[in-house]
């Protein structure tokens, strides 16, 4: 086996026993990364730093101490704030920004202090910062200021967005496991669209404390690896409450990973699933899902009803609806969360400008995006007086609605599943002058991030020209270990997580 072949719980093992040292790991990945840099995946490294934070990791090994993941390379999303290096959210606007301060996900997955007062962090390595749409808006990472990323299956195709440095490094074995955040599916369709697994857990089990925000009532953190296990130790590194979100969720840490393995009552080594209810959303199989989307998706379904699950038909009459909801809310919330980037705060600054108007309307005009800029004036326009009542107050109440339907069907069932995407990730450059194109694809995202509820994708396949698909699993609110446990059992059955782009074969 190759060092980078190692996923997160397989690096976590050989370094605690000392079989393979965190130093070299990390300068291989650092050989690899810089080998295959025409991907886009990285914003910044910074080597000296993740190698002396490995050389602390090896001496902890040494002593037979170190957190969970003591030595594991990662690297984080560029919507993480990061002390020692830059964090931009893929914007022009932050180029070059330097936070004082860890992200709280950040933090707790490193080696050194929280600074909550807490444990000191898991003790991961953090090699990084991962390429992403601007401020996290996007289906494709074509909406980076700096470079678009690509899909190492197929380099003339996109990623996924907005984690798509996230999800294309994993894929191409540059890193056992990377964070990604999650609005409106930027954790699961990445992952779908790379062959690899993530988990946008319930809205409050990740802190956003240092998490640049979009859209605050949507936002949420997660982890993005090979598998269901490298997933679930990842989360419990990273979740659990934090004083400084208010809407951090209060409960007590958890461990997802003996959730992940926890036995089902009547589980056999056969039918592991035995008894599990899993619903399908007949909005979520519509005409307009291309049809070898829906073929991987139904022989991955297939693969969970041999392990013992019972498929239910059930229904989310209002799926359609939450493409105009979200796509109301989440700019709405942006235009305000947005407004704090004025010149005078953080970021850039207009050089040449006149008076104080002046100079916000220049720095804004250079420093945000074409996406980013339409989000503002949506968001401004239905935030507005005369037209609140029409969009924003009716996309809350259809918001709550569409939760209701959930728990409508999680009577019928214990999980849902469905496709991520409709179709296997598109060329670059389509869809990049039709954003309508775009907003529509995350039909099958949207739903669950809008009830706040928790979704995986987990690889279920090859589509055509052999890209990834991704099956995504809705599981109720706190019920991330039994989308783990679920993902895991199909993981142990078959090899959908294991197969790997084959421009990397031998590589
Ligand atoms: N594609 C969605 C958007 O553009 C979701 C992005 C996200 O989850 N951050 O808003």
């Amino acid at each position: 086996m190759k060092l980078h072949d190692l996923g997160v719980a397989a690096a976590a093992q050989a370094i605690r026993k000392r079989e393979v040292s965190s130093v070299d790991l990390v300068s291989h990945l650092h050989t690899r990364a810089a080998a295959m840099s025409a991907l886009g995946a990285f914003l910044a490294t910074d080597t000296e730093a993740a190698l002396a934070q490995a050389r602390a990791a090896d001496e902890r090994a040494a002593r037979g101490e170190g957190g969970p993941l003591n030595g594991v390379p990662i690297a984080h999303k560029d919507i993480f704030v990061t002390r020692g290096l830059p964090s931009t959210a893929g914007s022009k606007m932050l180029a070059g920004y330097a936070s004082p301060f860890d992200a709280t996900v950040v933090a707790r997955l490193g080696g050194g202090e929280t600074g909550d007062g807490a444990a000191p962090g898991a003790g991961a390595v953090t090699l990084g910062k991962l390429n992403c749409d601007e401020f996290a808006m996007g289906s494709a990472n074509q909406n980076s200021a700096f470079q678009p990323v690509r899909n190492p299956w197929d380099l003339s195709r996109v990623p996924g967005g907005s984690s798509g440095g996230s999800a294309a490094a994993v894929a191409a074995r540059l890193l056992p496991g990377a964070t990604g955040t999650d609005t409106g599916g930027s954790i699961r369709q990445p992952a779908s669209f790379c062959g690899i697994t993530g988990i946008k857990p319930t809205y409050g089990v990740c802190s956003r404390y240092g998490m640049i925000a979009f859209a605050s009532s949507l936002d949420q953190a997660g982890p993005m690896a090979r598998s269901a296990e490298d997933c679930a130790l990842m989360l419990s590194a990273m979740s659990g409450f934090d004083r400084r979100d208010a809407t951090s969720a209060e409960r007590p840490p958890q461990d997802f990973h003996a959730q992940m393995l926890q036995a089902r009552p009547g589980a056999t080594a056969a039918r592991p699933l035995q008894g599990l209810r899993i619903g399908l959303p007949r909005e979520f199989f519509p005409q307009a899902l291309a049809g070898d989307v829906e073929a991987a998706v139904r022989a991955g379904l297939a693969e969970l009803e041999r392990l013992g699950a019972t498929l239910v038909d059930v229904s989310l009459p209002r799926t359609e609806l939450s493409i105009p909801v979200y796509y109301i809310i989440a700019p709405a919330e942006a235009s305000s969360n947005l407004s704090r980037f004025d010149g005078v705060k953080f970021g850039h600054r207009a050089a040449d400008h006149g008076d104080l108007l002046d100079m916000y309307k220049k720095t804004r005009a250079q420093g945000f995006g074409p996406e980013v800029k339409r989000r503002i004036m949506i968001g401004t326009y239905v935030l507005s007086h005369g037209y609140y009542d029409a969009y924003y107050l009716q996309a809350q109440k259809l918001r709550r609605m569409i939760a209701d339907d959930f728990q409508a069907c999680f009577r019928d069932c214990d999980l849902i599943a469905g496709p991520v995407a409709p179709s296997v990730a598109w060329k670059l450059g389509d869809k990049s002058d039709d954003p309508v194109a775009s907003y529509l694809a995350d039909i099958f995202t949207l739903p669950a991030s809008l009830a706040g509820l928790p979704g995986m994708s987990v690889p279920c396949g090859q589509g055509e020209h052999g890209m990834p698909v991704g099956l995504q699993l809705i599981g109720n609110y706190f019920e991330e270990g039994r989308l783990l446990h679920a993902a895991h059992a199909l993981q142990l059955a078959t090899d959908f997580h294991g197969r790997q782009p084959a421009s990397l074969d031998g590589a």
